[in-house]
């Protein structure tokens, strides 16, 4: 069970991770988009690292925290990418409304509460270059380890190891989605910046929960 502790040392690590791959998500989005999933991030990230202490002394609602990020995204980002961004944490936020702290299983479902969420949003779905090629194959593999009765720390890993192979795949194929599908084929051989950022988030939420031996 993890408590607001382990949830806001998580977001500033996440924030602290995008933020340092700035330039490399930059460079993905030049590759197939505008170039700016970097500087995208970057600024929530900026704001988050901003928010969460206060947040983590006043909040003590799980689903609060969560809501109150995905609105700042929603403001902060812009692009296609707040909005979805945003939703995700609105949708992991519902997921917990009352909650003061979550079981594993509630962060699985989180996971997927808010890939769905961002599936509706975007009109998207697995296999159309975007994000959800990392959300969706995390959430099964975390669900998976979940069901397996694997610990906290090997749910997270399972997921970011999932993440990992959804990015490989986003290589592979043709943007449906997004400023990427304008250039169709020619996205082909190139990695999805957005679920580069969702391996890079399951990433940092992995190491802190080794780090604070979390359940
Ligand atoms: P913008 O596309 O407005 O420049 P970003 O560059 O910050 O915004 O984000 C691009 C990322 O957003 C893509 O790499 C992709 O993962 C994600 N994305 C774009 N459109 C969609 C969509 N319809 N559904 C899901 N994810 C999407
Ligand atoms: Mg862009």
């Amino acid at each position: 069970m993890t408590g607001k502790e382990y949830m806001i040392a998580a977001l500033e690590e996440v924030s602290r991770v995008i933020m340092e791959h700035e330039a490399v998500l930059n460079r993905l989005d030049n590759a197939i988009g505008d170039g700016d999933h970097g500087t995208n991030m970057a600024r929530a990230s900026r704001m988050m690292l901003k928010l969460l202490p206060e947040l983590g002394k006043t909040r003590d609602d799980m689903g609060a925290i969560l809501h109150q990020v995905g609105m700042s995204c929603i403001s902060e980002i812009g692009g296609s990418a707040g909005p979805l961004f945003g939703t995700f944490y609105l949708r992991a936020g519902m997921a917990n409304r009352g909650k003061t702290s979550m079981e594993p299983a509630d962060w699985v479902a989180s996971f997927e509460a808010g890939a769905v969420g961002v599936s509706q949003l975007g009109m998207s779905a697995e296999g159309d270059k975007t994000m959800l090629d990392a959300l969706f194959p995390a959430g099964r593999a975390m669900q998976e380890a979940l069901e397996a009765g694997k610990s906290f720390q090997e749910i997270l890993a399972a997921g970011a190891e999932a993440a990992k192979d959804g990015v490989e795949y986003t290589k592979t194929i043709q943007a449906s989605r997004g400023r990427a599908a304008y250039i169709g084929e020619r996205s082909i051989g190139h990695q999805d910046p957005g679920a580069t950022t969702i391996m890079l988030m399951l990433q940092a939420m992995h190491k802190v929960a080794e780090e604070m031996k979390a359940e």
